[in-house]
């Protein structure tokens, strides 16, 4: 199998009825770089950069920061990396942070409402990306994003780092992407000048699952209780999309669930175009997308929502059996 892999390493992920799906990866570690090479990755579509932190025993300096971005950037040899903010709290805490006495940390002080709040440690962290990104391309996206105005106030704080740093008569990025991740029903629903001024939408669907079930990602006994691929569920993509196509904005999809074959096949009948993922993945992804008809994909889902199904999974399924997968 990983010679089948290797062998369409450099093909497009091309569907049979001639739709390309992007394929990016996630990252978070020096040591994933090398895979952006070797899985035939487009890009970086989410670079954790919390694990930067976690592997510390204090919060690392501003300089140190800049560093490992641009070797980051380096790595990445001109494809895009889309840095994630600091997302940390709930799932994911910092030993060196005063433990936050919370009663349900996946609905508390966490990500992106820290960055405001505490604005010292995110401001600390543009300005990192800003410097290692000086003179090439730089992609920000900020994590769990509930509506429109924590969005306007992060870019504002990105944006005034960049004047700060022209100001003091530092070179600035070339070019600047501000995305936000749609983790949190609401911001599906924001109203459509958010989704006209943010850059790029990244749904981080290990989150937005968690919350439109209301069924927490780390506890065991629910977390498997609702299907991905639930009628309901994909239904939301759907509209997630289509929202964004109304509006002119990219979309993109960088959940776990994006690297498991089957799902693949359904988000892209759903309509995304880009999706991001372990660089595992990259190899059965593309594979399977590569002998996918997607019109076909598209109407055995329609038919098994139109059918009152659960979950389309069995219909999907059983299609790509009598496929001969
Ligand atoms: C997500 O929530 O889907 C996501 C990509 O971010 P994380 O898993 O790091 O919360
Ligand atoms: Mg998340």
């Amino acid at each position: 199998a990983q010679e089948r892999y290797a062998s369409i390493r450099d093909k497009e992920a091309t569907t049979r009825d001639g739709t390309t799906i992007a394929l990016h990866m996630n990252a978070g570690l020096m040591a994933d770089l090398p895979s952006l090479d070797s899985s035939g990755a487009k890009g970086v579509g989410l670079f954790r950069t919390e694990l930067q932190f976690l592997v510390r025993n204090k919060v690392p300096r501003r300089d140190e920061l800049a560093a490992l971005y641009a070797k980051v950037l380096d790595a990445s040899a001109g494809k895009r990396v889309a840095f994630r903010t600091l997302d940390i709290g709930s799932d994911k805490v910092l030993p060196y942070m005063k433990p936050q006495d919370e009663p349900n940390p996946a609905l508390g002080w966490r990500a992106i409402r820290v960055g405001l709040d505490k604005p010292g440690v995110m401001r600390m962290q543009l300005q990192a990306l800003i410097r290692a990104a000086a003179g090439r391309d730089l992609t920000v996206m900020f994590p769990f994003v509930a509506q429109m105005e924590e969005f306007i106030e992060a870019r504002t704080n990105l944006l005034d780092m960049c004047d700060h740093e022209q100001r003091m008569g530092r070179p600035v990025p070339e070019t600047l992407e501000v995305g936000a991740m749609l983790e949190t029903p609401s911001l599906a629903f924001a109203p459509k000048q958010f989704f006209q001024m943010v850059d790029f939408i990244s749904i981080g669907g290990n989150d937005l699952k968690q919350f439109f079930f209301a069924a927490d990602r780390e506890n065991e006994r629910v977390r498997r209780r609702y299907d991905t691929l639930n009628v309901s569920f994909l239904t939301f993509l759907r509209q997630i999309v289509d929202r964004c196509n109304e509006c002119g904005t990219a979309v993109s999809f960088c959940g776990e669930d994006a690297g498991r074959t089957v799902e693949a096949v359904c988000f892209a009948a759903m309509g995304l175009r880009t999706l991001s993922m372990r660089p595992a993945s990259i190899g059965p992804v593309k594979h399977m997308l590569r002998h996918t008809d997607l019109a076909e994909a598209r109407a055995v889902i329609d038919k098994a929502c139109e059918e009152g199904a659960q979950s389309v999974r069995p219909a999907v399924m059983e299609w790509m059996r009598s496929n001969g997968w």
